[in-house]
């Protein structure tokens, strides 16, 4: 089938139009609203890691083409928090593999694993960066849907099981989970783990939020399950940990073949990226402990506000245990369609939010939900609270 809007485009991408944020965010341009939609920050990470950026610069480090697998410092710097984080051991040499964010990583990661026609089981709702992945790598995705359950969108194990069969080649998960806000306890990990070494399948796993957990959630590593470690793709970024999100720097870590597989189609993609920041992602993994537990209590108090706030404006609430994001249910304010909701919010409210549908294959299931960001200052979070309260 051919797109008259896209007569070019071939039937692999057919799909993928133009992502919702370019509408949602050229609406809040033409509305003045506050812009709630993606998933930046509105303020820079630390400024030291900043000037080290500059003075990688300056000083001509990383200027000129990097080495292909990412500098020394940094692929050092990433197992050593990973070592430092969850005891996990990677060989920096043979095991880390530096990529243009964790964007890219999904992708060549898919593109050097998939062969056509094989199936990805995924957490619907996904990422939208997955789904676009999976096509372009001739794979097809098998959604397993996180259904609301007591305040939380929750996985059933059962479903995932039964979502394996012999054409399935990975289980791709991502936790803590956008746009849901989920963090996957310690027991469905287990399961998930026990799923995939039964069923000898590998597991990509995306923790690009592995910082941002709240209250007494935790972040644990598909990776450190018994018989994960040789099997587990794991997917890291500094974008989100850093607030740097415009730097894309991403990264694999994995047991040798696999990061020589990831390895192989990545350097057709990019190549390498991001020189100069290289340099400062590596500091940055060696802030101390504290840079995490303050960042953790400076987004919670954020996540509070927003979420108080629009509990208060009429919404039901997913508070979520870990990310950049709520996700909230918009049937108690009378309505049920996400997409026409968040279409009109600009002109009503002067807020722009995102339809949680677009992340859905199955978008009857999540068409009464819609994802707000709370990564912004608080008084733009207060205003924009402000403003959803006269709804
Ligand atoms: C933001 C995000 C990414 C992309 O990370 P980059 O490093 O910016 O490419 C990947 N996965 C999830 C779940 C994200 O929210």
């Amino acid at each position: 089938m051919t797109s008259s809007a896209r007569p070019y485009l071939n039937r692999r991408l057919a799909e993928f139009g133009t992502t919702i944020f370019a509408e949602m965010s050229a609406l809040a341009v033409t509305t003045g609203a506050i812009n709630l939609g993606q998933g930046f920050p509105d303020t820079d990470g630390p400024e030291e890691i900043r000037e080290a950026a500059v003075r990688a610069l300056r000083d001509g480090r990383g200027n000129q083409y990097p080495p292909g697998p990412g500098i020394p410092e940094l692929r050092n710097a990433i197992a050593a928090h990973q070592q430092h984080r969850y005891g996990l051991t990677y060989d920096p040499d043979t095991e880390v593999l530096v990529t243009a964010g964790a964007t890219e990583a999904i992708a060549a990661t898919l593109l050097a694993l998939l062969e056509p026609g094989d199936e990805v089981v995924a957490l619907e709702p996904y990422y939208d960066s997955y789904a676009a992945s999976i096509a372009m790598a001739g794979g097809r995705r098998v959604p397993v849907t996180l259904r609301p359950d007591a305040g939380r969108f929750t996985l059933d194990l059962d479903e995932l099981r039964a979502a394996v069969t012999d054409r399935t080649r990975l289980l791709l998960i991502n936790t803590p989970h956008n746009p849901t806000g989920t963090v996957l306890t310690r027991a469905e990990l287990a399961a998930i783990a026990e799923l995939a070494v039964e069923r000898d399948l590998l597991v990509v796993t995306d923790e690009v939020y592995e910082h941002l957990v709240f209250d007494d959630a935790e972040h644990i590593p598909l990776a450190t399950f018994p018989g994960m470690r040789e099997r587990t793709v794991t997917i890291g970024s500094a974008g989100k940990t850093y607030s740097f999100t415009g730097w894309k720097v991403g990264w694999v870590t994995a047991a040798p073949e696999l990061v020589s597989a990831v390895r192989s189609a990545k350097q057709y993609l990019t190549f390498v990226s991001a020189g100069p920041f290289q340099y400062a992602v590596a500091e940055a993994l060696a802030l101390p402990d504290t840079y995490y537990d303050d960042f953790r209590r400076a987004m919670a108090t954020r996540r509070d506000l927003l979420a108080t706030g629009l509990t208060e404006a009429g919404f039901d609430v997913f508070r979520p245990a870990g990310t950049y994001f709520v996700t909230a249910d918009i049937r108690p304010l009378g309505e049920k369609d996400g997409f026409a909701f968040c279409r009109a919010l600009p002109e009503r409210a002067g807020v722009v939010a995102i339809p949680n549908a677009v992340f859905y294959d199955d978008r009857e299931a999540g068409a009464p939900f819609v994802r707000f960001a709370f990564c912004k200052k608080e008084e733009v979070l207060e205003e924009a609270v402000t403003r959803l309260r006269a709804l």
